[in-house]
């Protein structure tokens, strides 16, 4: 019998559930990770990154060597071109064209969906990510009136956080059903809604949008918005589309790792049929309806079947949640509420959150240590993104 001592795994793409995996098998195992971006940038709670990307960037843009669990990780910046099951390995070409191959026992799919412009695949600097962040904050920041435009929880997020951070701009949110959220628990939407209405966001159901040309939603538009639904075209000054056309970040794999839809087949313990080796998680895993391993935090179950299996003993399965859970609107002026499956809320107070929750569960529990020291996200924020914006 073996253990994962020796053995090397390598995760292909560091975003959330990349950089957890990574921090819990770094302790017993070599782990190497290729990822398109210098840093962990979390697909997170976009209204806070549209309204306030200083405070966003503060806990969602890490870079990789401010983890103290990733010290004995091998980070490599590359975009992944293609994988070899039969040779064990995987091959990736930095931004200076060279190629790459690593060698793996056992891989990690974990390269996320692209959705938006706010999460793409594709190579970033520092510079780059910090402009990106700068650039749609100060899109929104001159717009008068703003349209939302999608019924979840990135849509709503990015409503209520506008109309909070400029009060002046006419925020509209534009949704196909009766209510939004219609994959968490009609509790949340009841109680999201008061806030919306409160922070004076128009609120529109029933209205479908015909996708612009050549649509996925890529940047902030300014066209009239066309409506399937049939109602008279909408204008604003800035057309945020939050639609949740995501698009895996597969292009890079067999198809035959593929389900009809290009997110990775996995069995309940997240191995790839026929290639017990490759094990996949986060939103590019077809683990269940809701693609929820990430926010359902499979990290560890993940690593604890990687190191079983590397020893040839059992796995276990992945339980999901059938309804999605978890923080809609982000950090607020009264704190932080995080909505049970049940559709239950858990309030964190506000003075708790840079008290307790972030030094606390987050970057010492979650992260396991995050260093404070001066970073590029400073000096890249120093340089435009400073304090509450507008
Ligand atoms: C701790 C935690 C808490 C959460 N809380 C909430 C919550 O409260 N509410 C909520 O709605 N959701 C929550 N989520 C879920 C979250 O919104 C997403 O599901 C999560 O960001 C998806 O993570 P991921 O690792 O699958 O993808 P990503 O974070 O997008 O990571 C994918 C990475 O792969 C890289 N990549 C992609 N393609 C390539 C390539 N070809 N070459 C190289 N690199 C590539 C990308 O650049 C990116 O870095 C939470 C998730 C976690 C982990």
């Amino acid at each position: 019998m073996t253990s994962a001592r020796g053995k090397r795994v390598l995760i292909a793409g560091l975003g959330d559930s990349g950089v957890l995996t990574a921090l819990r098998l770094a302790p017993r195992a070599e782990v190497v990770g290729i990822s398109a971006k210098p840093g962990l940038v979390s697909g997170q709670e976009l209204g806070t990154r549209l309204a306030r990307p200083a405070e966003w960037a503060r806990n969602y843009w890490i870079p990789f060597d401010r983890f103290r669990g990733l010290d004995r990780v091998r980070t490599v910046q590359a975009s992944l071109t293609g994988v070899d099951p039969a040779g064990r390995k995987v091959s990736a070409v930095r931004a200076d064209g060279a190629v790459v191959v690593e060698p793996y026992d056992a891989l990690v799919i974990s390269t996320g969906v692209g959705n938006g412009f706010w999460r793409r695949p594709n190579m970033q600097s520092d510079r780059e990510i910090g402009e990106s962040l700068r650039a749609a904050h100060q899109r929104l920041a001159a717009a008068h009136s703003i349209a939302v435009i999608g019924g979840g929880a990135a849509a709503v997020s990015s409503a209520m956080n506008l109309a909070a951070v400029w009060p002046g701009t006419k925020v509209a949110l534009y949704f196909p059903a009766e209510r939004p959220l219609t994959a968490h628990h009609p509790r949340v939407w009841n109680r999201v809604r008061r806030r919306l209405i409160a922070a004076g966001v128009t609120l529109h159901p029933g209205h479908r949008a015909v996708l612009p040309d050549g649509f996925p939603g890529d940047e902030i538009t300014s066209d009239p918005v066309r409506w399937s639904t049939g109602q008279p075209p909408t204008t604003a000054d800035a057309v945020l589309w939050a639609v949740g056309k995501v698009r895996p970040n597969t292009g890079w794999l067999p198809p035959d790792l593929l389900d009809e839809r290009g997110f990775v087949k996995v069995t309940p313990q997240l191995q790839v049929p026929g290639h017990p080796e490759i094990f996949a998680i986060g939103d590019v895993a077809a683990t269940d309806a809701l693609r929820s391993s990430a926010r359902n935090r499979a990290d560890g179950l993940l690593a604890t079947n990687i190191r079983a299996y590397l020893a040839g003993k059992p796995l276990r399965a992945f339980r999901p949640a059938t309804r999605r859970w978890g923080s809609v609107l982000g950090v607020q002026p009264d704190g932080l509420e995080v909505f049970a499956p049940s559709g239950h809320a858990f309030r964190f107070p506000r003075w708790s959150i840079d008290t307790v929750l972030q030094p606390w569960i987050v970057r010492r529990g979650i992260y396991r240590g995050i260093r404070d020291n001066g970073s590029t996200v400073e000096r890249v924020i120093g340089e435009g993104l400073t304090g509450r914006e507008g």
